[in-house]
């Protein structure tokens, strides 16, 4: 039998397993343009404004940009870190520096210090193999930093053309219509799009000078994202809008916390301690004894517990033990929030669903 790719993502479609990569339901595939289940809703239930790249097409157009003398200017959601990296770029963008630039900082807690998320941003990016130029913080939507970033973009680009990359809800197109903005109206008239070499796929060209351009690259989907799990409705809930205000909970041993029915925090041993919660305001934290945290789960999933309201698509959460080692830790689970632990000795366990990545740092606070 042939295989069927979808058209979001490019990966196989299967009609099996529910649970598993590909997911559709068997109707999709007598679609003109098939897609899987998990791109279908966040085609539906999040407004896109990019198009998205199979992966095939995505590296298509990395790697062609590693032949082009340029700058790159990757752009990832601070809110969503691992879930908005875009992977490999580094091996496949060449030479060609790297400017890193975390997008939402207006959702970061004031008491939140921009050097410290900055030197966060740098060593995860070393772990996951990249070593940018430099790193800025900005709020596309705010304007907050975007002055400052053009002028180091002009300065590190050298004369040279632009690349602007990366994931779908990163703010990309935020970003972008803020350049224009601020490089002036004239400048929209003369934004066309340009077809990249080897490849079916619109860029947005903008003229920087006589003689370069910044393009904008499609973003990608990346299935790490909570965005996946949630419907369109709830994604509201579970991406804050504005500034997060911190919740604190004091905690006996054997407590666990519900975040909503999306992850769950277990405080195993340490003693009471106070724990700082950094989600969006309207996620609803549950707070019950450890012995009883499972069977709640499984009675009140989709009600006490959302969201997720759509219990039938949603993973299992998977489970995550740390021992606290120093005072001011935090583990965060990209794309929903983070705990603080002020003190060092907990032992806690962290759920998230499959494939979200859960993370431990030094706070930033
Ligand atoms: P793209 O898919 O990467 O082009 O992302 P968009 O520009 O469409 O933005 C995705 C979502 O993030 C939208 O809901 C935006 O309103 C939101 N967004 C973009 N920039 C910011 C920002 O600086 N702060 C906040 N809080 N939200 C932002």
């Amino acid at each position: 039998m042939e295989q069927v790719k979808c058209v979001g993502c490019g990966i196989s479609i299967q009609t099996e397993d529910k649970e598993a990569l590909g997911y559709a339901p068997p109707s999709a595939l007598t679609k003109e343009l098939p897609i899987c289940q998990r791109c279908f809703r966040l085609k539906h239930y999040n407004e896109i404004h990019d198009v998205s790249l199979t992966d095939d097409d995505y590296r298509k157009i990395v790697s062609a940009i590693g032949d082009e003398d340029a700058l790159v200017v990757k752009i990832v959601d601070i809110f969503d870190f691992n879930g908005s990296w875009l992977p490999g770029l580094h091996r496949y963008a060449g030479k060609n520096p790297i400017l890193l630039v975390g997008n939402k900082l207006d959702l970061l807690p004031k008491s939140v210090n921009p050097n410290k998320v900055i030197h966060w941003m740098k060593k995860e990016a070393k772990e996951l193999g990249l070593k940018p130029i430099d790193v800025h913080l900005i709020s596309a939507e705010k304007g907050k930093g975007i002055e400052e970033l053009a002028e180091a973009i002009d300065h590190y680009r050298d004369g040279r053309d632009v690349y602007v990359v990366g994931c779908t809800n990163t703010g990309k197109s935020t970003f972008i219509n803020r350049l224009i903005k601020q490089f002036g109206e004239e400048t929209s008239d003369f934004i066309t799009t340009s077809q990249f070499p080897g490849t079916t796929l619109d860029l947005i060209d903008i003229p920087l000078d006589g003689n370069s351009h910044m393009f904008d690259t499609p973003g990608i989907i990346n299935h790490h994202q909570m965005a996946h799990y949630v419907s369109k409705q709830e994604l509201n809930q579970v991406m804050p809008k504005k500034e997060i205000k911190p919740m604190v909970f004091q905690l006996n041993e054997q407590q666990t916390l519900y975040f909503g029915g999306l992850a769950r925090m277990d405080y195993i041993k340490g003693g009471k301690q106070s724990f700082v919660c950094h989600f969006s305001n309207l996620i609803n934290i549950h707070r019950t004894k450890l012995e009883n945290a499972d069977d709640l789960y499984d009675k009140h999933l989709g009600e006490m517990l959302s969201p997720p309201k759509d219990i039938e698509n949603f993973p299992k959460l998977k489970r995550y033990e740390w021992m606290i080692k120093e005072s001011k830790t935090d583990i965060v689970i990209s794309g929903l929030g983070w705990i603080t632990f002020p003190e060092a000795g907990a032992k806690v366990a962290v759920y998230a669903p499959e494939g979200v990545s859960v993370t431990i740092r030094k706070s930033l606070i």
